[in-house]
């Protein structure tokens, strides 16, 4: 069961190695991806008993401290979100990512969204507001049976693929992460992102370890190996040369 509690935040607009800023407007994660790496670090850092998946804290003074804490930045671009996604379903109640979204817009500080979750459709009139903005979807696999074992909650692959398409087409920047590499076809992923995004990113599973158990039970060991990993990678590299697709490999 979800253990769902207000809490006040201290600083919501952090440094980031990846981006210049990160905003997580809530601790925790609904989605709850079998291989996701917040979980490994975040439980004991927020405090929680709880297992990854069944708790999220609510940062409810989100937008009111990233007000005050934007009139004292340097502009840089903000990463929404890190450690948990910004549209997990309580944001549907919530509304603190769309809230923060307005605040970023009034200061035109960049953004750049990352989510599973179709409910970033709701927020299309605010990314036109932005001068700079990238909104991306993290599909792991063409596969729908497999995508649901690893991301239980996330948006299925098709209404991941069709919200990309709809922010593309309104003249959105849009990418999509490919990662971590989760057995599938690369050859037809690519195709159905073909058209839909600016620039598709490429990340093998880091953190094996974590869920090593979780392959074996499902049988794949083969899909946890550095040859599967070289080889779909490979695959998919060349699919995207074909269609003269932009990529970036990150391993
Ligand atoms: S959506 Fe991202 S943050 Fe949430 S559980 Fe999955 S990998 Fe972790």
């Amino acid at each position: 069961m979800l253990k769902v509690k207000e809490v006040r935040a201290k600083s919501i607009l952090n440094k980031s190695k990846i981006f210049d800023y990160c905003l997580n407007p809530y601790t925790g994660c609904q989605i709850n991806c079998t291989y996701c790496y917040a979980r490994l670090f975040m439980r004991r850092y927020s405090g929680h008993s709880e297992a990854w998946g069944e708790f999220v804290d609510v940062k409810v003074n989100a937008p009111e401290l990233l007000k005050n804490q934007l009139a004292k930045a340097k502009k840089g671009t903000v990463w929404i979100s890190s450690v948990c996604d910004p549209y997990q379903p309580l944001e549907a109640q919530y509304a603190l990512t769309r809230c923060c979204l307005k605040e970023l817009v009034k200061r035109q500080f960049p953004a750049n969204i990352q989510t599973k979750s179709k409910l970033v459709l709701r927020d299309l009139d605010l990314f036109q507001e932005f001068e700079t903005v990238e909104v991306g979807f993290t599909i792991t696999t063409d596969d729908e049976q497999v995508a649901r074992l690893f991301e239980p909650r996330a948006a299925s692959v098709e209404e991941r693929l069709r919200a990309l398409e709809t922010i593309h087409s309104s003249g959105i920047k849009t990418f999509a992460f490919v990662g971590p590499l989760l057995p599938g076809n690369p050859e037809r992923l690519i195709e159905h992102l073909e058209e839909k995004v600016d620039m598709v990113f490429i990340d093998k599973m880091n953190y094996l370890y974590s869920v090593k158990g979780f392959y074996h039970q499902l049988g794949l060991e083969r899909q946890m190996t550095d040859r599967f990993f070289r080889e779909y990678k490979e695959r998919l590299t060349c699919e995207l040369k074909k269609r003269k697709m932009k990529f970036e490999v990150l391993f």
